[in-house]
């Protein structure tokens, strides 16, 4: 099948499965945000995906991100950096609307003060690391209770909300503690943040478990596998 029309198929199943999530849920599926991780593929995907009607692009490295970025100047599409951002790239990363992945209070100052530079405003998630595993980015608890606080002073940027990439299972219902235990601090957080913090936003859930996610309270969902296929390269972890 062409490019365009398996993206497309797939899109249409993806969105046939949110849609029934969300209602079983009770829930519009208007408030659930649908972004594409595109990471490996190239710029054909990305073009396939714009043409199917998406508008939100995922991607975890940054470079690889800005070169798919200067290839498509023309496309109407907002870019998530879904992956681990290390400090010394916060200047390139603020070409992204949306990094999901902050998880230090000097990354959320560094990032504000390079988006001021820049003339950027992009909204921020703390990702979160519940399980503490050793090898998982992510903030703690109380790191993260930082950086909502360190948020009221950011002048450029604007936190919007938390993210989770709970530990692997092929089993979704192993991940709805986490889901939900990532709501929970969502709450708490929101709770005891200064006036002017807003988190509204839960980023979890993907190809084989954002039903779950959905059920959980996710805003967005990041799905590589079921829009785009396998992945082939390494790297797409
Ligand atoms: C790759 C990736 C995804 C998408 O994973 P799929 O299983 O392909 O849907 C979601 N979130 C993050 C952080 C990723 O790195």
């Amino acid at each position: 099948m062409e490019l365009e029309a398996a993206v497309s198929a797939n899109l249409a199943a993806v969105r046939a499965r949110l849609d029934r999530a969300a209602d079983a849920a009770g829930r519009s599926p208007d408030e659930i945000r649908l972004v594409a991780v595109s990471k490996t593929f190239g710029v054909a995907h990305v073009e396939a995906a714009a043409a199917a009607g998406l508008r939100d692009l995922g991607e975890n490295r940054v470079q690889e991100a800005l070169d798919k970025q200067a290839a498509t100047p023309a496309l109407p599409l907002r870019w998530h950096l879904v992956g681990h951002l290390q400090s010394n790239k916060a200047r390139k990363a603020v070409a992204f609307d949306w990094i999901h992945s902050v998880d230090s209070p000097a990354l959320l100052g560094r990032l504000d003060r390079a988006a001021a530079e820049a003339g950027r405003s992009p909204q921020l998630l703390v990702q979160v690391d519940l399980a503490g595993e050793a090898t998982r980015h992510g903030a703690r608890e109380d790191e993260a209770r930082r950086i909502v606080e360190a948020a009221a002073e950011c002048r450029a940027v604007r936190l919007r909300g938390l993210m989770i990439l709970p530990p692997w299972s092929d089993d979704p219902e192993a991940a709805r503690p986490w889901f939900g235990r990532l709501r929970a601090l969502r709450d708490e957080l929101q709770a005891g943040a200064p006036e002017s913090v807003r988190l509204d936003e839960l980023s979890m859930g993907m190809s084989h478990d954002f039903e779950t996610a959905i059920e959980e309270g996710a805003t967005m969902i990041r799905v590589g596998t079921a829009i785009f296929g396998r992945r082939t390269r390494p790297g797409g972890a």
